[in-house]
């Protein structure tokens, strides 16, 4: 089967009405559906399996209100599905890319007919607006059918030089079982990425989706199975982070780690894989894309009407939740009192809402968690510098709401300015010059976004050089990469460089094999 180039998924113009009713009448029938008595079962080598226990999922507008349930597993199933794993994989690896590839076109469809019904779960789930939830779903989109392409690639004889008297090949092959642990933040769009770039090259996966988004995550599995993936290809493991996916990470037979999350959790997950369990066979491979503190940079000569813009869209999009959000806003001396004064009016045309109305721009974090954490740094914020949006801005009642915050006059080494947030406070810093902003845009452990405001090439130049991150933007906003267009992956404690969506990114779940014999 030939496929036509990879080509991204369009989003959805919600200003369109006919657009706007469509997704008004799918989301009114999910969130009808979705309720107490919607569960699914674990999936362990093609049986449906449950224990009796369950992981309840909630809505972050009314968390009183359950959503659905998933079956949670416990350490002894998670061996259970790392032998049918074992199982599949000895069929699984040898099933030709064609076919591994179609079926993860088939999967790919099945989102794609149904994207309004994936977007409308994550609106209801997750607390995304309609934008958010539909690019989400559209990116899960692009991932598969990016891999797919670059499955088929990297599948057969790669190139390598001739040497007289030897005729030789070099292949790819695939691995082994991968543990897959997503987060929440993009609980469609990265859960399908991590599991179908390791399945489409023959390799089976364990999925423990994050357990503040699992109905998502279960709706995927369903979409593996009506696909006919087959059995113990894509396992589904919900479960405590630290029971059922540690025991996954440290068991012997699993071959790789795709991980991405938090930086605390990423460096434990490194550190216990690297410990060679008995029985074990190999050094385990870990993909593990974490956090970001991520800055954009504004000198004199920037349209500063576009970096205010840019900066409010970048940090309190999806309320800041994203691990590419602008968390830092670093403003040249110059413009920094008239950066500061259009910022704070930007942020305050943000409209707070329940995600379910279009027009909101803003809906409640995913968890009460989350909220505390989002209030604690605000709270800090008054310490650290001036609060000059949030306080006093109402937000509803009920639901994990916190208003948009912004806090002028930071100091790079203080809370604020070096730990993750991933909430909606953006701290500004005030820097002398270009050169001192970009030092500090570099003054962090993390290193995963950047933007760069200025109409001056050469320094635009420079930042290419210098900005130290894995995705980096000039005179746009640092979040919304586009599979295939902007791999994405960080620097320094924000990662492993992954690059999802990049064209490299198969490589880290294959093995090159040299084969060799004389002429
Ligand atoms: P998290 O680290 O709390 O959880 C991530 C996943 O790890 C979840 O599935 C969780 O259940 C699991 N987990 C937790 N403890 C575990 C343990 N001890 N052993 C094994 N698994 C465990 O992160 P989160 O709150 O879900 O996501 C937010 C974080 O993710 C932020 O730091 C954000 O920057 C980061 N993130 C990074 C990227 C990227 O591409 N770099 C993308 C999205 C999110």
């Amino acid at each position: 089967m030939e496929y036509p180039p990879f080509a991204n998924e369009p989003l959805s113009e919600f200003s369109d009405p006919a657009r706007r009713a469509t997704f008004a009448h799918t989301l009114a029938r999910v969130d009808a559906e979705l309720g107490p008595t919607w569960s699914r079962s674990m999936l362990i080598g093609g049986e449906k399996v449950e224990t009796g226990a369950w992981l309840e999922s909630h809505d972050p507008t009314t968390p009183s209100r359950v959503v659905g349930r998933v079956a949670t597993a416990t350490p002894e199933l998670a061996d259970a599905a790392v032998a049918a794993a074992a199982k599949a994989f000895t069929t699984w690896s040898r099933v030709p890319v064609a076919e591994r590839a179609a079926l993860v076109a088939k999967v790919s469809a099945i989102i794609r007919d149904r994207r309004d019904e994936f977007s409308a779960t994550m609106v209801v789930e997750a607390g995304k607006t309609w934008g958010e939830a539909d690019a989400d779903a559209a990116e899960a989109v692009d991932f598969c059918e990016l891999y797919l392409r670059d499955a088929i690639r990297l599948s057969g004889p790669q190139p390598v030089s001739h040497r007289p008297g030897t005729r030789n090949r070099f292949i790819y092959m695939p691995m082994g079982i991968g543990v897959i642990i997503p987060p929440w933040n993009f609980p469609l769009a990265i859960t399908v990425g991590m599991t179908m770039s390791a399945v489409v090259t023959g390799n089976v996966a364990i999925v423990k989706p994050s357990s503040l988004t699992p109905i998502i995550a279960a709706k995927f599995i369903d979409a593996c199975l009506e696909a006919g993936i087959p059995d113990g290809v894509v396992n589904f493991l919900p479960g405590p982070g630290e029971q059922v996916g540690m025991r996954l990470v440290e068991h012997p037979g699993v071959r790789f780690i795709s991980f991405t999350g938090s930086r605390e959790v990423g460096e434990k997950i490194f550190a216990r894989a690297a410990v060679v369990q008995p029985g074990q066979r190999w050094l385990k491979r870990v993909v593990s894309e974490m956090g970001g503190k991520n800055a954009i940079v504004v000198d004199e000569t920037a349209d500063l009407d576009a970096a205010a813009r840019a900066a409010v869209a970048s940090a309190f999009g999806f309320g800041g939740q994203k691990c590419s959000a602008c968390s830092r806003l670093v403003a040249v001396d110059a413009i920094y009192d008239d950066l500061v004064a259009r910022v704070e009016a930007e942020a305050r045309t943000i409209r707070i809402g329940d995600p379910r109305d279009p027009d909101t721009h803003l809906g409640p974090l995913s968890s009460a968690d989350q909220k505390r954490t989002a209030e604690r740094y605000a709270a800090i914020g008054q310490a650290e510098g001036t609060v000059i949006v949030g306080p006093g801005t109402p937000v509803p009642a009920d639901g994990h709401y916190v208003a948009p915050h912004v806090v002028a006059g930071v100091a790079s080494r203080s809370r604020l300015g070096q730990e993750e947030i991933f909430g909606p406070v953006l701290s500004i810093i005030r820097a002398r010059d270009f050169d001192d902003a970009l030092a500090i845009a570099n003054d962090t452990e993390f290193g995963l976004t950047g933007a760069v405001f200025s109409q001056d090439r050469a320094r635009l130049d420079r930042a290419a050089e210098e900005f130290a991150c894995g995705n980096l933007y000039f005179n746009r906003k640092c979040t919304g990469a586009f599979v295939g267009v902007e791999p994405f992956g960080g620097f320094n404690m924000s990662g492993t460089d992954s690059k999802a969506g990049g064209h490299d990114h198969l490589l880290l779940f294959l093995q090159g094999k040299s084969i060799s014999e004389p002429e």
